[in-house]
Order: C-alpha cells, then structure tokens, then sequence
C-alpha cells in the first residue's frame, strides 16, 4: 500500500507543563530517519518495529539536551498505520521545546489538532465513530462514560451499524429486483416481507435513538435540582453529597440565595446538583423572590427533582400538592425525600410512609420516597440507589441495544436516517413508485455511512478532528 501522507508530524502528545515525563510523537514516512538523526543510539535507523531504546538527544553541535528513551513502531503495526516514534524525555516545558524544535528543523512538521487521529481514520487503522471515540475515551471521567467509549473504540457501534445497513442492502436488492421484473408483474418483493424488514430496521434505529438519552446522562451528567421549603434541609443534604462544605448552611431561614451546583459521582453516573433558593409563597423580600421565580425556572430545566422537605413540618398530603405545584405541565421524574428522620420515631416514620402512599393520585406510578436525616449523614445510600434507579429506569429501560449512542452527529445521523425510513414506509403503505422507495432508502443509507466515515466530506473530517487536542 502507498502511503497517503508524504510528511512526517510530530506533536507533543502529553499535557503541557512540568511532569515526570513527556512524550513527543513523531509519525510518518521520515519519522525513523528524522529521530535517527538527533538520537545517539546508532543502531536505532534499521531498528525492529515495537522495540525499545535508550540514548541521547543532541544538538547539531553535540549540545546534550536530553536522555530519552524512545519506542518505536513500524508501519502497518501502529496507531497510523505510519511509521511511528515516541521519545520519552524529562517532563520539563525546557526540554520539549528543544526537542520539538529540534525535530522540527530536520523535517517533521507539527501536527495540527486531531491529526494523528485523523491519519488512523485515514489510513484505515479506525473508522469514523471509533475515531470519536478517542476523543470521548481520552474526556472520559467516569466509569460508565469510559465503559461506553472504550465499546466504541473497539468497533462495538461500528459494527451494529454494519449489521443494519447490511439489511438495508438487502432491503433495497429486494426492491431494484422488483424494478427489473415489475413489467412482469413479478412479487419478489412480496410487500409483507418488505414491510416486516423496514419496521425491524427502523426499530434498531429508534432504539439508537433512544440510547442517545442515556448516552447524554451518562457524558454530561444529569442535572438533579434540590428544591423544597427553606429550612429542610438542602444545603444540608448537598453537602453531604458532596462530602465538602459548598453550601451555605445555616439556621435562618432564606440565607440560601444562590445556586451552588457541584457534581458528584455515584455508581458510574454522573449527578449534577443544583440547590436552590427556599421556595415560599410569600418571599419576605426582593432578593427572596428573584430567588423563587429562579427555583422554578430551573426545575424546568433539571432532568430530575429531588423534592427535600421537613418530616416535621409538612403532611404527605401537603408534600403531594407540593410537588404537583413545583411540576405542573412538566414530565420530569421526582423523588420525594424527608429530612431530619432523626428527630422522629420509628412508628412516625412507618406512619408517614403509609399516608404518603394513601395520599398518592390512585393509577399513578408510585413515588419513590425517602427518609433520611442528612444532618446526621443518615440514609444517604439508600438516596443514592433511589437516584441511579430513577435515572437507570427512565434511560435504559428503554434501550434495547448494548450500543449506547453518546455523539451528537451521530445522533443526528440517526435521526436523518429515520426519517428517510419513515418515508419509504409511508411510500410502502400508499404504493408509491419503486424508483421513489429506492431513493429514500439510498438516502437513508447514505446517513447511516456517515457515522463511520465510508461517507464522508474533507468539512465533517475538519470539524470532528479540529476538536481534538494537538497531540492526539
Ligand atoms: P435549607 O434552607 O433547605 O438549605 O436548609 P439548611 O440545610 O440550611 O438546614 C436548615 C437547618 O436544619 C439547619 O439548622 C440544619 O442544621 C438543620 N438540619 C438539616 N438536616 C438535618 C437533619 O437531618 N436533622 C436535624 N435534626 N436537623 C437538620
């Protein structure tokens, strides 16, 4: 195979600043040559690929800069499919600039955002989703983000998206068949039989889509605001989520003025929390009341409210109507929590819980509830499991697929491709011309392809990569 890229790049491929050690990434046809020309080890030039060596960097003038070691490996075996070479120098600002430079003035040319990335796509090493998934495994900050990332760097998506556009193709031989012989009047593609593919087809897609949610909780976090009456208790619970002292705790009811939000990482899912302003009926001044209408403007936002009130202060009825105030005309998922369980009795709290139930709208989902006493660091766990059920329930009942969708452009990929199936559906069930199936469908394909790049544009390639860091 004859290389695509004539020039050699190079970058440093660790973050900036003093560290124990940095690594400057050369790759391309000269990178062995351009190494081998500031590296003391003579016999590094004719070196096998995966080996390691020891040496020194000079100057031209003989000028130590640098002991190193440097790994090497020969194409196709490595990240570019390019020859490639890493150099291990001391992790000092100094001494990267001398080697980078140094490089440079033999020949090597620095890399742009993205391009070694960018060389693996295109040289074959990655497809286009995998290639994302670099970016998405080196951002990841979680255990389940990480999870997700690493499934679709080693092809997970990839090739569910192969599987689905192979019964595409197969949809649409079905249909050219029938333009050839269609003057014969021959049913090949008997229109159940089609049908009964499309709707399979557009359920894996819709259910893509669908992961796409959870896909987003679980790279962004799920914002949870805690709302309720001042003086329940929620700065009081924040903080004890987040185990540091963020928010303002106090005894004076209304001092929690501003939003304080801090995430917090429980079962591989990401919270973010926001706390809010006491709500009231009757702020008992300005500040109070920007504060109130703010509560509500940012419940509106939150992907789940976590509603805190005090045991002692409210009836579950009262709660109830509470809450159905707080969310009226919003579909958004609620956990009931009742703080300061320490001040009551066991019976109180049984009896509690047994009214809230009898106070529930009869037919609706039964809310979770929970008590606890965040003062006292009482309950939290079971807080925590009430979280990741409401999140996982919501999401992941819903996803059939092991693929979880977490990349915008694919997701609006996806959605394209939807809506070209929806109207070959449509043209199925009103007998519209094949020729008219056939393109909806071709265009429909077309989406799909994009996702992994065997479509692709030098624009979508500039702006996937360009948001990459230099070195990656
Ligand atoms: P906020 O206005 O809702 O943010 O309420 P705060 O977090 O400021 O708490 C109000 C008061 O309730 C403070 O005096 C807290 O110490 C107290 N408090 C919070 N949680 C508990 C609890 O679990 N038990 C008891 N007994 N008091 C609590």
């Amino acid at each position: 195979m004859t290389p695509l890229f004539s020039d050699t790049i190079v970058a440093l491929s660790t973050p900036p600043g003093a560290g124990a050690l940095a690594v400057v990434r050369l790759s391309g046809p000269s990178a062995v040559d351009i190494t081998a020309a500031v590296f003391s080890k003579k016999s590094f030039a004719a070196a096998a690929g995966h080996t390691l060596h020891y040496g020194a960097i000079r100057e031209a003038g003989g000028e130590l800069i640098d002991e190193v070691v440097v790994a090497l490996y020969r194409a196709p075996r490595s990240f570019t499919r390019e020859d490639v070479v890493e150099i291990s120098c001391h992790g000092s600002d100094y001494v990267v600039r001398q080697v980078l430079a140094l490089l440079l003035r033999h020949g090597a040319r620095l890399a742009e955002a993205g391009e070694f990335t960018k060389r693996a796509f295109l040289n074959g090493a990655l497809d286009l989703a995998q290639a994302e998934a670099v970016a998405d495994l080196i951002a990841a900050d979680s255990a389940l983000s990480h999870r997700v990332a690493l499934n679709q760097l080693r092809g997970g998506f990839s090739q569910e998206l192969r599987d689905l556009r192979g019964r595409l193709i197969k949809f649409a031989a079905l249909l050219e068949l029938e333009l050839d012989f269609g003057e014969e009047d021959v049913e090949f593609a008997d229109r159940t039989g089609l049908a009964h593919l499309l709707a399979e087809v557009r359920g894996v897609v819709a259910g893509l889509l669908r992961s796409f949610e959870l896909g987003n909780v679980i790279k962004n976090g799920i914002t949870a605001v805690i709302a309720g009456r001042p003086n329940a208790g929620k700065s009081t619970l924040l903080n004890a989520l987040l185990r540091e002292e963020r928010a303002i705790v106090s005894a004076i009811p209304g001092t929690t003025r501003d939003f304080i939000e801090d995430e917090v990482s429980i079962e591989g899912l990401r919270f973010r929390f926001v706390d809010t302003a006491g709500l009231r009926d009757n702020p008992a001044d300005e500040v109070e009341a920007i504060g109130v209408s703010r509560t509500r403007q940012r419940v509106r936002q939150a992907a789940l409210l976590v509603y805190l009130f005090d045991l002692a202060e409210l009836s579950p009825a009262q709660v109830h109507t509470e809450i159905a105030e707080l969310t009226a005309g919003l579909d958004l998922p609620v956990l009931a929590v009742g703080n300061k369980a320490d001040l009551a009795t066991a019976e109180q709290l049984a009896a509690f819980e047994q009214a809230f139930r009898q106070a529930e709208r009869p037919g609706a989902a039964p809310m979770p509830l929970v008590l606890l006493a965040a003062g006292q660091n009482q309950g939290l766990e079971a807080l925590q499991a009430a979280l990741v059920a409401q999140v996982r329930g919501s999401a992941l009942e819903n996803t059939a697929s092991a693929t979880i969708v977490t990349n915008v452009r694919h997701a609006r990929a996806l959605e394209t491709a939807a809506s070209h199936l929806a109207a070959v559906q449509a043209g199925l069930d009103t007998g519209r011309g094949t020729e008219l199936l056939a393109a909806d469908l071709r265009h429909a394909l077309a989406a799909l392809g994009e996702i992994t790049g065997e479509i692709s544009s030098e624009d979508l390639l500039t702006s996937i990569f360009t948001q990459f860091c230099i070195g990656k």
